[in-house]
């Protein structure tokens, strides 16, 4: 039932990961309870010189501009490759429901890989996660963008 919902948010991300022609392709969209999509967002670092710009991370703040609250309950956060902590932390802060990620990443994610902040006990909120999502796609993405050419 979830799953086939999943892979087209997921089309959706990997559509607007290649926003920023230089930066990282990395895909975020944020969907209301009710299936809205509420605000989608590609890896801006490069464009705006912005260490935090990450997909993810834009893709909360517009979410949470349009809705006029930080909380994002009942949300659920598309992303095509796996959350580094910041943005992990980010969606943990934001009380995002439900989060859905594509590609593993073994160098810096952290809902897995190197750390899980998303499931850690001491923290009051643990969103649901969906992993390996659109995975061969999402990780095809980031493997044509740092193939050497
Ligand atoms: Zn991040």
């Amino acid at each position: 039932m979830l799953r086939p919902l999943h892979e087209q948010w997921m089309r959706r991300a990997l559509s607007v990961a290649s926003a920023s022609p230089e930066d990282v392709p990395v895909g975020a969209v944020v969907y209301a309870a009710d299936g809205t999509e509420l605000a989608a967002a590609g890896n801006e670092r490069e464009l705006t010189g912005d260490p935090t710009a990450h997909a993810e991370v834009i893709a909360l703040r517009r979410a949470a501009a349009r809705t006029g609250s930080w909380r994002l309950d009942g949300c659920t956060l598309v992303v095509t490759l796996e959350p580094c902590t910041m943005c992990a932390g980010a969606l943990v802060l934001a009380r995002v429901s439900r989060l859905v990620f594509g590609a593993w990443e073994p160098k810096t994610g952290a809902v897995g890989s190197l750390w899980d902040v998303v499931r850690d006990r001491r923290l009051n909120h643990r969103p649901e996660v969906y992993a390996g999502i659109l995975e061969t796609e999402c990780a095809a993405l980031l493997r044509d963008f740092f193939r050497p050419s």
